[in-house]
């Protein structure tokens, strides 16, 4: 801690740990003041920074500062400003960042390497549904700003299942690449052409000024597409079916954009396929059954007709310490309907609010109840981005907390790059006051977003969940190795865990023992299972440890 005196900007006092620190003594330190610190490329700043906190009580500044011995040290300060009578003095606090951010630098560096992988599609090198995601919103705001129209194509090829299933799946790669090769090479109009997964492209074009040159670019589109392609020794003819949505008539954004091109898409496949179509409010009648679903779920709420399920999360000794809290929903007939049937739509009316309350209500009463009949069991619990943006969420957690008297410490939150992405500012606060209440913090499908290492700049985190996309191929990938071991490294480095999600084999879970990963998920080690299960399981192993 340095203290400084406004008026002379020098130091006036700073305690043994700055000492320490720097390496200058006391009285070096009272000649010096904020400049004689600073690397030369970073005295700039200062000022501007300094003539902020006039208006400003409280700061904070990122900067680099000289020790005694002339090494750099990265510096996170936080500055509050005191009046007293009539001087002003800052209180520097100076937090040390030099290893948090070689260790950040060095995964964001092995991080741009393969960027372009994670914002690609492996097979035909096209952008992928991030990339197309965040190109469409800048066509759409280019849109906006010039008062023009911009087209989403919905792309979709007819009948590739069957060559898929009849002529292999080589087969059937090599009609995607190829289909992606005709897109690309005829549409000179096509801001952004993305693979949205399986036989699904979205081409975007900007900057239309009228809807008929849409419809000419979807109809050349469904004419090169539709040439005979040679694969191996025969000839495919594939037609696609293509749903067209317009900025601003269809929607306002992408998802909406892309959402109403899909049903636009599955218009032109009822009508014949071959064939391209717009979108027309008329076809809501998808939007209608969203609603019917929404009034079931709402309803199912108030039945208390869900339960969770729980999976083990196996530490790499073998240790069961803690498990994942998922959500069911048991239908009458027997049958059970995933969350990623429903979340969404859930998410989508707001009903994820009470849902996700019931949720960590019930998954704290579970765990606190297994924790005191056996030993401390953490549980983790899933959290949306709605929740996280609703205001009463920190009083939800500390209430679920109290009422189950569950240690804090034993609840995990499990929270997606992509509601860390936006909003930082906000949801690094509260984020920070559930860290403050002794709740951990775990950042979920670790890896699926794009900018992922870099999110860890803005929170503190306890747990990364390696994404089961790396997992899958851990054993085979050399490329999915390294991100798995810079996810490890990166995150050991700042002082959390990672746990791997969908361990299905022995290979995969050898590699990742060896990788030093800390803990594993998957059907290797167990399914989700009703909590009676669970319970069972944890009674046999408190009187059996388990050692991998
Ligand atoms: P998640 O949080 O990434 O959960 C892990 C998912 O992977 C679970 O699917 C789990 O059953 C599945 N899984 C675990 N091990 C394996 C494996 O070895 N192989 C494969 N193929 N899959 C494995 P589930 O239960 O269907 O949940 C899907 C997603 O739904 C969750 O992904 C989570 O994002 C969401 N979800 C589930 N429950 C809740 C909830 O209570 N609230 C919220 N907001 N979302 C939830
Ligand atoms: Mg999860
Ligand atoms: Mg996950």
């Amino acid at each position: 801690m340095l203290l400084l005196e406004a008026a002379t900007l020098r130091y006036v006092d700073v305690n043994q740990a700055a000492i320490d620190v720097y390496g200058y003594t006391r009285e070096e330190f009272l000649t010096k003041g904020p400049y004689d610190l600073r690397e030369a490329g970073h005295i700039g700043d200062l000022a501007e920074a300094l003539s902020k906190f006039d208006r400003d009580a409280s700061n904070t500044i990122d900067t680099v500062h000289l020790r005694a011995d002339g090494s750099r040290l990265d510096v996170h300060l936080t500055v509050v400003t005191v009046e007293h009578e009539d001087d002003r003095v800052y209180i520097v606090t100076v937090q040390d960042m030099t290893e948090r951010n070689e260790t950040l630098a060095r995964a964001l560096r092995s991080e741009a390497l393969l960027a372009h992988d994670t914002l690609h599609d492996r097979l035909t090198g096209l952008p992928n549904r991030t990339l197309l995601n965040e190109r469409l919103t800048a066509a759409v705001e280019r849109a906006r700003e010039r008062n023009h129209m911009t087209a989403v194509l919905f792309i979709d090829i007819d009948e590739f299942k069957t060559v898929n299933d009849t002529m292999g799946h080589s087969a059937g790669d090599a009609l995607l690449k190829e289909i992606a090769r005709r897109l690309r090479s005829n549409a000179r109009q096509v801001d952004c052409l993305a693979r949205m997964g399986g036989d699904e492209f979205i081409a975007v074009l900007g900057d239309i000024t009228n809807v008929d040159h849409a419809a000419e670019i979807a109809r050349e589109l469904a004419r090169v597409t539709a040439e005979p392609i040679r694969i191996d020794d025969g000839e495919i003819n594939a037609t696609c079916s293509i749903g067209i949505a317009m900025f601003p008539r269809d929607g306002d954004d992408a998802e909406t954009l892309i959402r109403n091109a899909d049903t636009a898409m599955y218009q032109a496949k009822r009508a014949g396929r071959a064939t391209a179509c717009f979108f027309t409010p008329a076809m809501h009648h998808a939007a209608a059954q969203r609603l019917r679903l929404q009034g079931r779920l709402q309803k199912a709420l108030e039945e208390d007709a869900f339960e969770l399920v729980y999976q083990p999360i196996y530490e790499m000794d073998g240790a069961l310490r803690s498990s994942e809290a998922l959500i069911r929903w048991p239908q009458s007939d027997g049958t059970v309907v995933q969350p990623n049937s429903f979340i969404s739509y859930a998410e989508e009316s707001g009903l994820i609010v009470p849902m996700g309350a019931w949720v960590l209500r019930s998954a704290c009463v579970q765990s606190a109840k297994w924790s005191r009949a056996t030993r401390p069991l953490r549980v983790s619990v899933n959290v949306s981005g709605k929740q996280l943006a609703d205001p009463s969420f920190v009083r939800t957690v500390r209430e679920a907390l109290r009422d189950a008297k569950l240690a804090p410490a034993l609840l995990e939150l499990e929270l997606t790059e992509s509601v860390m992405t936006v909003n930082i500012e906000r949801t690094a606060a509260v984020v920070r006051e559930l860290h403050d209440l002794g709740v951990r913090i775990a950042i979920d499908d670790f890896g699926t977003g794009y900018n992922s290492l870099a999110t860890l700049r803005s929170y503190v985190v306890d747990t990364l969940k390696l994404d089961r996309c790396f997992v899958v191929d851990i054993a085979k990938s050399q490329v999915d190795q390294a991100i798995a071991a810079a996810v490890i490294a990166a995150a050991h480095g700042l002082g959390a865990k990672v746990i791997a999600e969908g361990v299905e084999t022995a290979a995969q879970s050898a590699i990742l023992r060896a990788l030093k990963c800390d803990a594993v998920q998957g059907f290797l080690f167990a399914r989700p299972m009703s909590a009676e299960q669970f319970g069972a399981l944890l009674r046999a192993e408190s009187s059996v440890p388990v050692y991998a």
